[in-house]
C-alpha cells in the first residue's frame, strides 16, 4: 500500500525516488524557485546560467529509514556587475554550508537536549565532529522572529561538549502548549551575561507572550531570566531534579557495595552481580528474580532499602497531581524523613532542594518540562504503576518478616 508523505520543504518538485538500497531513500528534487540575489551586488537576478554539481543532503527519516535529498542547485548570472559573475541559488530549507536540511538539523538539536553528543552520534550514525559542527553553525545565528509566534514556555538547556572543547553550549527553545519545541538559538557558553543578552534581545511583542521559563538548576540561567524577563516564572525541570537525587542514591549504593565486598564471603558477594541496574530500576519494572536479588541486597545493607524507598517516594511526589503548595509540604516532609533517618547520602540534594524549592515546586503549577523525557500520555499509567510498585515492595518486605524495619520507616 502506498501513502503520500509530505517532504515539508518548499519550492521543489520531486523528480525521482530511489528505493533500491536497503539503507533508505534517495529522493532527487528540482528547485522550482526562480532567481536569486547576486552574491556581489545583492540585487535580485534571474538570468538562468545552468546548474552546479549535485549535492546530497540528509533529511528527516521516513519510517525510521534515512532519507537523502539530491538537488542540482541553479545558477544565475548578474547583468549589473562587471564580468557577469554567477551566483548559486540556495533554497530556504537548507544552508549551503551544511550537509543536512534545516529540518534535519532542528531534529538533531532537539535530540541533543537532555542527551549527549556521543549518544546522538551513535543513535543517528553521524560523527561527533559533524554534530559539533552543527552546534557551531547554529551559534549566534540570527533568529527569524517573525516566523516564531507566541512563546508560552521558554526552555534553557545545556549540552556538555567533550573535554578540551568549549565546556557548554546552551540551547534556548520555544515550547508551545502541545510540548512541541522550536529551537530559537544555540549560545556559545552558559555565562549569565550571554544568556541574559539573548533574552533581552527578544522582540517586545514576543517577550510579552513568555509566561514561564524552564531551566536547569544553575543560577546563571535563573538570574538571567529574573533580570531580563521580570515577571516570568522560573521552573526547574523535574528531569534535572531526578538526575540529582538519583545520583545520590547511586553513590550510596556504590559505597555500600564497596563495604560489602570486604565483609561478605566471595560467593555471597557474587550473588549481587548486576544489582546496580536492578537498584536503578523501579520496583514494578523488575522481574521476580531481580526483586529477590534486590531484597537480598537490602538484607545485607538495610540503609539501601531506605535510600531506595525514599528515592521512589520522591519520584512518586513528582508524579502526583499536587498543587504547588501541597508539593512544598510533601517535599519538606520528605526532607524531614531523610534527616530523621540520618541518610547522609541525600545531604547535598537536600541543600539543592531547599535552595531551589520555589523553582522546583513551580513545576507542579503546569507540569511542564523542557525535555522530551516524559510523555504526557504515559503519565497516568506510570503513576498507577509506581504506586503499585511501592505497595508491592512493602508487601514483599512484610512477607519476609521485616515488618520492624518497615515500622521504623513509618510507611
Ligand atoms: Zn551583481
Amino acid at each position: 500500500m502506498l501513502i503520500p508523505i509530505p517532504l515539508d520543504i518548499a519550492d521543489v518538485k520531486v523528480e525521482k525516488i530511489d528505493r533500491s538500497t536497503e539503507q533508505g531513500f534517495v529522493i532527487t528534487v528540482i528547485s522550482e524557485l526562480k532567481g536569486t540575489e547576486c552574491k556581489r551586488c545583492g540585487k535580485p537576478i534571474d538570468k538562468f546560467y545552468g546548474y552546479s554539481g549535485e549535492i546530497t543532503l540528509r533529511h528527516l527519516s521516513i519510517f525510521e529509514k534515512p532519507v537523502w535529498l539530491k538537488i542540482k542547485p541553479k545558477r544565475y548570472q548578474c547583468p549589473y556587475c562587471d564580468n557577469g559573475p554567477t551566483t548559486t541559488q540556495t533554497c530556504s530549507w537548507y544552508d549551503s554550508k551544511s550537509p543536512h536540511t534545516k529540518a534535519y538539523e532542528q531534529s538533531l538539536l532537539r535530540e541533543l537536549i537532555n542527551s549527549t553528543i556521543t549518544d546522538v552520534s551513535m543513535k543517528r550514525g553521524i560523527g561527533e565532529a559533524a554534530i559539533e559542527g552543527l552546534l557551531n553553525r547554529h551559534i549566534n545565528q540570527q533568529v527569524e522572529w517573525p516566523k516564531i509566534g507566541a512563546i508560552p514556555l521558554l526552555g534553557i538547556d545545556e549540552i556538555a561538549l567533550k573535554k578540551g572543547h568549549k565546556d557548554f553550549v546552551v540551547i534556548v527553545s520555544a515550547i508551545n502548549a502541545r510540548g512541541e519545541k522550536q529551537i530559537l538559538a544555540v549560545l556559545p557558553d552558559r555565562k549569565k551575561d550571554t544568556v541574559k543578552a539573548f533574552l533581552a534581545a527578544i522582540p517586545t511583542p514576543q517577550k510579552k507572550t513568555i509566561q514561564r521559563a524552564c531551566v536547569d538548576m544553575y543560577e546563571g540561567y535563573s538570574n538571567a531570566v529574573y533580570e531580563a524577563l521580570p515577571g516570568v516564572a522560573v521552573i526547574v525541570d523535574r528531569f534535572h531534579v531526578a538526575k540529582n537525587y538519583r545520583g545520590c542514591a547511586d553513590k550510596a549504593r556504590r559505597q555500600e557495595m564497596q563495604a560489602l565486598k570486604k565483609t561478605l564471603p566471595d560467593e555471597k558477594y557474587a550473588e549481587l552481580k548486576g544489582v546496580m541496574w536492578v537498584f536503578r530500576k523501579r520496583w514494578a519494572d523488575l522481574t521476580e528474580e531481580q526483586q529477590v536479588q534486590l531484597l537480598m541486597l537490602f538484607s545485607y545493607a538495610p540503609v539501601l532499602q531506605q535510600v531506595y524507598i525514599l528515592r521512589e517516594v520522591l519520584t512518586g511526589i513528582f508524579n502526583k497531581p499536587l498543587t504547588k503548595a501541597q508539593a512544598v509540604i510533601e517535599l519538606n516532609a520528605w526532607i524531614v524523613r531523610v534527616q530523621e533517618l540520618g541518610l547522609k547520602c541525600f545531604d547535598a540534594f537536600v541543600g539543592t532542594l531547599q535552595k531551589w524549592m520555589d523553582e522546583i515546586s513551580n513545576y507542579f503549577i503546569q507540569r511542564q518540562s523542557s525535555g522530551f523525557v516524559e510523555g504526557l500520555n504515559n503519565k497516568i499509567k506510570v503513576i498507577k504503576r509506581r504506586c503499585y510498585g511501592i505497595y508491592d515492595l512493602i508487601r514483599k518486605i512484610l512477607q519476609l518478616g521485616e515488618a520492624n524495619k518497615l515500622n521504623e520507616a513509618r510507611w
